[in-house]
């Protein structure tokens, strides 16, 4: 694109060394091209510079940034209600069908979110691929984070073939049907009807015979399951204290708890961890939540 720019005159044989100069300096205009004419070099700049004069330039058409988003599957969740952001983010990528806006904090016994549809297709559904796993979500109706992904793949490296496992609060089952690649059996509760019917789906599309899932109140797993896990998974973070003893009471001895908790320091939950038999602690950072706080997910081995 031809367009006029701020340009500093210089002779070619002080070329090289000025756009080095400008370079560090953070005053080279890199979306243009360095204009040579005759025994002289027109080198853009990215403002009016002391020496600086106004040259048909080169450029590459400015690309604007997109307003910062996450995204999951076909869906876009910004945090602002900027319309015309929405539509930046719609046309930046064909397999984008909606862009939401969050109303909300996660909220609520199902630890969802409000949203609004701020263009696109009008749903808060999409289908999400995660390490070849095909997941049926619907963000306004049961909870879904594609950040903890790593993590289920952490704790599928940590796992022997044939473990047994118990997700307590499972979602639309990403961590069941992860974990069940190795697991001889994982049993999955959650206590929201929505993410159960998606979490059935989930486990039907991804052909797996070995993930039991039920509606049911964490509190009540101790009683329906029939054996001792070998690794319990327990993601609800504001509020899984209260379901400490029946995940001991569910892990075998020797056998692992992965607690993950939003705290302000990495040991804040070691003392409450005392109450229980435990081997070992370890506290991992997982992300980010707010200035002063963050996930931590506890690795705690039964004693
Ligand atoms: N593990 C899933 C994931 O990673 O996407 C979901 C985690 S989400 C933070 C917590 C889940 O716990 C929600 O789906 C919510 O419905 C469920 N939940 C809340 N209280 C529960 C309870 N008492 N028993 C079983 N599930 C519960």
């Amino acid at each position: 694109m031809q367009t006029k720019r701020w340009c500093l005159q210089v002779h070619r044989s002080e070329g090289e060394k000025t756009r080095k100069r400008l370079l560090e300096e953070g005053l080279l205009d890199r979306l243009c091209r360095i204009r040579p004419e005759g025994d002289f070099l027109f080198i853009p700049v990215v403002r009016n510079i002391e020496g600086a004069v106004c040259h048909e330039c080169t450029c590459a058409p400015e690309k604007k940034e997109l307003p910062r988003f996450e995204q999951v599957g076909g869906i876009a969740i910004m945090q602002e209600d900027d319309l015309s952001g929405a539509a930046a983010i719609l046309a930046s990528k064909k397999t984008y069908h909606t862009v939401l806006f969050a109303e909300s904090a996660v909220e609520g016994p199902f630890r969802t979110k409000k949203f609004k549809v701020l263009t696109g297709r009008d749903t808060t559904a999409t289908e999400y691929i995660e390490y070849g796993h095909h997941f049926s979500i619907d963000l306004a109706h049961a909870y879904f984070s594609a950040r903890l992904s790593g993590e289920r793949q952490r704790i599928l490296s940590l796992m022997q073939k044939g473990e047994r496992v118990t997700d307590m609060f499972a979602g639309v089952g990403p961590f069941a049907i992860t974990l069940a690649e190795k697991a001889s059996v994982v049993y999955a509760g959650d206590i929201n009807p929505e993410a159960v019917i998606l979490m059935v789906r989930n486990i039907t599309r991804n052909h797996l015979t070995n993930v039991v899932p039920s509606l049911s109140d964490a509190i009540n797993l101790p009683d329906i399951i029939p054996h001792p896990a070998d690794r319990v998974i327990m993601n609800l973070p504001l509020h899984s204290l209260p379901f400490l003893e029946a995940a001991f009471r569910m892990v075998r001895p020797g056998g692992i708890i992965h607690l993950y908790a939003l705290v302000s320091h990495e040991d804040e939950y070691v003392d409450t961890l005392r109450a229980f038999r435990v081997e070992k602690v370890e506290s991992r950072y997982v992300r980010s939540y707010s200035p002063d706080r963050f996930h931590v997910v506890y690795d705690i081995v039964r004693g």
